[in-house]
């Protein structure tokens, strides 16, 4: 990614370190959740953006957390935010910082505003003030209250502080000009009453600021040299602009904007990923069908294939729809350099391999990854008892079926050739048993007169191997734009999104699998420990992705 060209940002970047218009010459970022849900993988693209920035200019990147609604916000979404980041190899160091640690200053800033005839106490309800902010097309009308004296602003202001008001009674809006032609200009709201106990400020403030007043004065504060947001908040710019310019705040951060990551198949919305988690759509924020950051760790993705996509995706200002595909195509990239391939048979016929001793075990040695010679190697039970693929088996082949037919010789992968010679069917039928014969002279592959056989199946020793629960993960929705047709996401939900596998045997070696690893079951796909629920004794394994893309059109 090194030599790839600069983007939009970067380019602004440099050209201010070339002019020295930076403090002291240095890039200073934050990346801003608000703590109110998980973070996304929209949210990977705006942190490896930030912090990457950051590292790229030896500047420093913040972590703030944006947290000025607290009726929505938890210590327990900090928390995964922090672990988030990390995962993904980012570090604040000192640099944590809270909005609602600036709630002082932005009272005193708020209060002198006031005393300058800048800000005024409106007694217009919500409904009111949409009703006379104007439209588009219409200017705004002035409050009855906008020319309130400045000392019954204050005192107003104090008492809203005070708890002596309800909600709604009363907001505190900056008097910009209700005739602006940008909407956001038309007087904001800098305060409004609210009564909720705050994670970190408990019941201390009954009155809260807005993100237009909050977001640019703690970028201020924190001397903050590129605000980089979204696309939405573009015509936000001039409210930004405003605050960052009331007399003595020192630091003019500036914003920029940047298209937001949009992925098809997901949705990228923490209100309607809370809805699935509340409504047990999913088993919580980390369900690995969730688009979380924490979802996808437990499903197995690795951070460095996320931050791959990430930035093949670049920055641009134009929004889009990102292909699911690339996404899995980044993850199957960075997977297949480092996943240790082990054999798995998720759907099993019994082999008795007739002609090889009773009792009898021998061990195949097997590399670790053929893609990494330094993986090293593990040893692979074989008995007369093994488990294939129950569709690795035809009793009557189709055209061009190369694996295990009656009368047909295929290869044991590590092993030995074998010849299937005779069936064991249940009162219902089905095959439950496949007799063969294996050629002692075809140990580790092929044979003395080099005789060719066409199919190569994978297979586990039935006695010696681990039994584990394998859990099938696919597209969380069935469809490209979830709840485009009917209006209603829940509609499009995927009935397979999950498919459990309650006994799937896997060699001896997956016994030694730990959470974080990753894995190949070969020609299965690549699996994961699970994080929550795998216990020594009784694993399970999570799909990550399939070895192919099967929804490709
Ligand atoms: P959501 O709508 O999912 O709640 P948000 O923008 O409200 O997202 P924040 O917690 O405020 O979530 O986001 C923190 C930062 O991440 C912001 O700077 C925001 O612009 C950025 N961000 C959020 N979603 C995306 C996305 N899909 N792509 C890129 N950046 C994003
Ligand atoms: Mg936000
Ligand atoms: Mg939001």
């Amino acid at each position: 990614t090194e030599d790839r060209p600069l983007n939009f940002i970067e380019k602004i970047i440099e050209d201010d370190l070339a002019n020295h218009r930076l403090p002291n010459d240095t890039v200073v970022t934050r990346f801003p959740p608000e703590p109110n849900g998980y973070l996304h993988i929209g949210h990977i693209k705006s942190i490896c953006l930030n912090f990457g920035l950051a590292e790229k200019y030896h500047g420093r990147c913040h972590l703030r957390l944006d947290d000025t609604n607290p009726a929505k916000e938890d210590m327990e979404y900090i928390n995964s935010i922090k672990e988030d980041i990390h995962w993904l190899g980012f570090d604040w160091g000192k640099h944590e910082y809270y909005a609602s640690d600036y709630y002082d200053q932005l009272f005193e800033i708020a209060v002198r505003l006031i005393k300058e005839g800048k800000a005024y106490v409106d007694s217009l309800s919500a409904e009111e003030m949409k009703e006379y902010r104007g439209t588009l097309t219409e200017p705004g009308k002035n409050s009855p209250d906008r020319d309130r004296p400045i000392e019954e602003n204050l005192r107003l202001f104090m008492e809203m502080k005070e708890g002596k008001y309800p909600e709604g009674a009363y907001t505190l809006r900056a008097k910009i000009d209700m005739a602006s032609p940008n909407i956001n200009m038309r007087d904001p709201a800098l305060y409004r009453i609210k009564y909720a106990t705050h994670p970190r400020t408990g019941d201390k403030w009954c009155i809260y600021p807005m993100y237009d007043f909050t977001h640019p004065i703690s970028d201020a504060i924190e001397n903050i040299t590129h605000s980089i947001c979204t696309l939405e908040f573009e015509d936000h710019r001039p409210a930004y602009d405003w605050a960052t310019s009331i007399d003595g705040i020192e630091h003019t951060p500036h914003q920029y904007e940047f298209a937001r990551l949009n992925i098809n198949y997901l949705l990228m919305s923490k209100r309607k990923l809370l809805y699935l988690v509340n409504n047990n759509f999913v088993t919580g924020w980390d369900d690995p069908r969730m688009p979380t950051i924490s979802g996808v760790r437990r499903r197995g993705y690795s951070p460095e294939s996320m931050k791959d996509f990430v930035a093949r995706v670049g920055v641009a200002k134009v929004e889009g729809v990102v292909d699911y595909s690339l996404m899995e195509f980044c993850v199957r990239e960075d997977l297949n350099k480092r996943a240790e391939r082990l054999m798995a048979v998720l759907d099993p016929l019994e082999i008795e391999i007739d002609n090889y001793p009773d009792g009898k075990v021998e061990y195949f040695t097997a590399e670790n990854n053929v893609e990494d010679p330094n993986s090293g190697t593990h040893e692979i039970a074989f008995s007369k008892h093994l488990y294939i693929e129950r569709e690795d088996f035809m009793e009557v082949p189709v055209k061009g079926y190369h694996r295990l037919y009656p009368g047909n010789e295929i290869r044991l992968k590590y092993a030995y050739y074998i010849t299937a010679q005779s069936i064991e069917k249940d009162e219902n039928g089905n095959v439950i048993k496949v007799h063969c014969t294996y050629d002692p002279e075809s140990r580790g592959g092929d044979t003395p007169d080099k005789r060719k056989v066409k199919g190569t199946s994978h297979w586990v020793c039935r006695d010696i191997c681990t039994v584990a629960e394998v859990r099938q993960y696919d597209k969380l929705f069935k469809s490209e734009c979830p709840g485009a047709e009917t209006g209603n996401y829940l509609d499009d939900l995927n009935p397979d999104s999950l498919v459990v596998i309650p006994k799937a045997y896997i060699e001896k070696e997956a016994e030694n699998a730990k959470v974080g690893s990753y894995f190949q079951f070969i020609r299965n796909g690549y699996y994961c420990v699970d994080s929550k629920d795998s216990k020594p004794g009784k694993m399970v394994f999570n799909r990550t992705c399939t070895l192919k893309d099967s929804w490709a059109k």
